[in-house]
């Protein structure tokens, strides 16, 4: 923890503990990458993530302009926010959010060795939908090159989490307005084959019964 991450507001909602921090980020589908773009000015771009140890990492095109920026070792702020509920409270001044999120500040590395590269394809992969990694036809030299892989160390990450029902003040709680929390849930449905497939091809068990870690 530093200066940096520490957190101000309700700080008995947030945590430094890395086990806190690496469920979030397994369980959140994409993070935030906030950076300063080529002409100075800030931007946040959503993506996909992976955490190996340490290090969390994202890919994408050569051509994209995050990639662009993020590889000459760019300072990023990254966020997941995952919603597990609405707090209903009876004064709008206390209406809240059940939440579990992470903040990373960081420089990020271009990832060039091949084997670090292969880690990071195989760990985002597997983060989306563990199983595919082995399923799915490996990438080709031509496909590797045209995708970039930067890493960003977690070594400056904060987590926050709000867990129960509303705080309402204590004259509030004679008022005629309903008061709880209407609970939040990621829910996945049916796989839908593609129309175009020419062969018939058994939906893997990884993807019947797909859920995020925690779901
Ligand atoms: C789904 C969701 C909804 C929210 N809605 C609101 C809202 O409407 N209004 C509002 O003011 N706040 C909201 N928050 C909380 C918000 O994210 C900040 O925590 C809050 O603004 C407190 O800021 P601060 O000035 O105390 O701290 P800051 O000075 O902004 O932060 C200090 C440090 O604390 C850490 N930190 C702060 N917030 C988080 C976080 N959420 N997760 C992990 N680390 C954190 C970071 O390391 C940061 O550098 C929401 C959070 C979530 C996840």
């Amino acid at each position: 923890m530093n200066d940096r991450t520490t957190l101000r507001r309700y700080p008995d909602r947030g945590s430094h503990d890395r086990e806190t921090i690496d469920a979030i980020f397994r369980e959140a589908l994409i993070c935030h990458v906030g950076f300063t773009d080529d002409e100075g000015r800030p931007i946040v771009i959503p993506t996909i993530h992976a955490l190996v140890g340490d290090t969390l990492y994202l890919h994408g095109s050569v051509a994209s302009r995050m990639l662009r920026t993020l590889r000459e070792g760019s300072d990023v702020c990254i966020n997941v926010a995952i919603v597990d509920g609405l707090v209903m409270a009876r004064s709008h001044f206390n209406h809240s959010m059940n939440y579990r999120s992470v903040v990373v500040f960081g420089t990020t590395r271009l990832v060039d060795d091949p084997a670090e590269k292969q880690v990071a394809f195989e760990a985002i992969a597997e983060h989306v939908a563990p199983g595919r990694w082995d399923d799915a036809r490996q990438p080709t030299e031509v496909e590797d090159r045209q995708t970039m892989v930067v890493a960003v160390s977690l070594d400056e990450a904060s987590a926050k989490m709000r867990t129960g029902g509303p705080h309402d003040d204590e004259a509030d709680h004679d008022l005629d307005v309903w008061a709880g929390v209407v609970p939040v849930k990621t829910t996945f449905g049916t796989p839908i084959a593609d129309p175009d497939a020419i062969r018939d091809v058994e939906l893997p068990g990884y993807l019947r019964e797909y859920r995020r870690p925690s779901s």
